[in-house]
């Protein structure tokens, strides 16, 4: 519980604008003092975005599309090169994300989401997740057949985006291979040498102005070291092992798996009739040897991790089938059959791949003239497929604020619609990391009375459809 304190936002939103204008700040956040007044050759931006990963990028895209702003002045800076491909691989990539329902409208609200759809995307009508350690699962559905989410690719998605940009590049400008190495913060007061706006200094010498800097660099982001922005993190006791993998038979392949072992959970996502992709979360040890173990090895670890019964103890399926049939006989219309997984043949050769799992919260997501966005503000364990998706978030209310900004004549890097901003993303995105990191901590043990707890905690969420109802709708925005 410590830790999940830890993540609350440390300060109160009355106070921070003066804060902000205290003399200490400027040394606190690295102010080179004595930083002369732009030349002429510096180009003023409205907005830079540092950091065109996918949620930097579809920030990007999302300004240059807002009508409100096409008057402003953009600029995308990214680190590595342009990622766009016309001629798709023919096997998948072993980064892919489950894209909610709301994600895919901000896409499709800048046109990224029809390039995604005319690459490769596959639905999902149905997500089942259960405990290795009892019969207890949980099933979310959707009655009339809607999608409950997609599957796509990483690249995919940025190969989209790409797309976008180059087709907004009048009113975006992207600049790839260009790295940040530094920024300078605006004094507090105007001197007649000091510039009102935050400078970049660019690995390849150049220097930029910019009335808001949006930090989009992800997890171990510049922007919030430089601003001095409070991050809280510790790194899990896991990691994830991801890989491409085939099944042994054809199916409809429209379900997203995910089964809760004691080392952690196993989730296979859909990405064709007979591919499927696996991301593995579990030790660090566990981890390394199945990235390092022959392919039958492996594909023999992961069909037992979704079939073997060997953490069920009597004890707890008696005590769980008593509860489940008391409860299937209050709610009777709520419980929903269960499925079996599809059986594993083959993992893609090379397509294995390890990552460090961690969390991260800024205490504080803006300061004058700088939002922090994505993995830059918040970084999650994949067991909910949250991460880019409470990035997307953060670009559909960063942008609500910044439209009513820009339409209101009003200056883009001030605090008073940077802070709703913050307050609007922080109470939203703290209610899905708080959640994520107990589900983590609940499922990370085999001990009785937790398995116990856990087991009726899901039997009875499963049964009740109201609840299920709030959970999906709350998960896919
Ligand atoms: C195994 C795994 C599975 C996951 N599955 C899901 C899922 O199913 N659904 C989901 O929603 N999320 C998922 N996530 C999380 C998701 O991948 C991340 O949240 C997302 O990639 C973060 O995107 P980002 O653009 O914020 O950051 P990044 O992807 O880290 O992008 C940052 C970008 O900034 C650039 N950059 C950095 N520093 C600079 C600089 N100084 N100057 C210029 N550019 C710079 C980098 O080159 C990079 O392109 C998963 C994560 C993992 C590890």
């Amino acid at each position: 519980m410590a830790a999940v304190m830890a993540l609350l936002p440390c300060r109160r939103f009355g106070p921070r604008k003066s804060l902000c204008f205290c003399s200490g700040r400027a040394a606190f956040l690295g102010w080179r003092g004595g930083s002369a007044r732009s030349s002429a050759s510096e180009a003023v931006y409205d907005v830079v975005v540092s950091g065109g990963g996918m949620v930097g990028s579809a920030m990007a895209a999302a300004l240059g599309h807002d009508v409100h702003l096409h008057e402003k002045k953009i600029l995308l800076l990214e680190a590595g090169p342009r990622k766009a491909t016309n001629q798709l691989p023919k096997s998948y990539s072993n980064r892919v994300s489950a894209i909610t329902p709301g994600s895919a409208t901000l896409l499709n609200s800048f046109g990224a989401w029809d390039h995604i759809c005319s690459m490769r995307v596959k639905p999902f009508r149905r997500m089942q997740v259960w405990d290795a350690c009892s019969e207890a699962m949980i099933i979310f559905d959707k009655d009339n057949l809607e999608d409950m989410g997609y599957i796509v690719e990483n690249d995919v998605i940025m190969s989209a985006l790409t797309k976008q940009l180059d087709a907004i590049s009048d009113r975006v400008e992207v600049l790839y291979r260009s790295r940040a190495l530094g920024y300078t913060w605006p004094l507090p007061y105007q001197t007649c040498d000091s510039s009102p706006w935050v400078e970049i200094d660019l690995a390849d010498g150049r220097k930029l102005q910019t009335k808001l800097l949006i930090g989009a660099d992800g997890q171990n982001s510049m922007v919030r070291k430089a601003a001095g922005l409070q991050n809280i993190q510790y790194q899990y006791d896991q990691s994830a092992v991801v890989a491409t993998l085939h099944l042994s038979e054809a199916t409809d392949n429209n379900v997203a798996w995910q089964r809760f072992l004691p080392s952690g959970p196993i989730a296979l996502l859909p990405l064709s009739d007979t591919v499927s992709s696996l991301v593995w979360s579990t030790s660090h040890e566990h981890a390394s040897q199945l990235q390092n173990m022959d392919e039958e090895s492996f594909v023999d670890s992961i069909n037992s991790a979704f079939w073997s019964n060997a953490n069920h103890s009597d004890f707890i399926d008696t005590a769980g089938s008593l509860f489940r049939s008391a409860v299937s006989l209050l709610m009777p219309s709520g419980s929903v059959a269960r499925q079996l997984p599809p059986s594993v043949a083959k993992v893609d050769l090379k397509s294995r791949a390890v990552f460090p799992l961690g969390l991260g919260h800024a205490t504080e997501y803006v300061q004058h003239r700088v939002a922090l966005i994505g993995d830059a503000a918040h970084r999650v364990h994949p067991l909910a497929g949250q991460g880019v998706n409470m990035g997307f978030g953060d670009i559909t209310c960063l942008m609500h604020h910044l439209s009513a900004a820009a339409f209101n004549g009003k200056d883009l890097g001030s605090l008073n619609h940077l802070l709703q901003y913050e307050r609007e993303q922080q109470t939203h995105n703290l209610s899905i990391m708080v959640a994520i990191d107990l589900l983590k901590r609940l499922y990370s043990t085999s001990a009785a009375p937790f398995v116990l707890l856990r087991t009726w905690g899901l039997q009875a969420t499963n049964v009740a459809s109201p609840v299920k109802e709030q959970i999906m709708a709350f998960a896919s925005k």
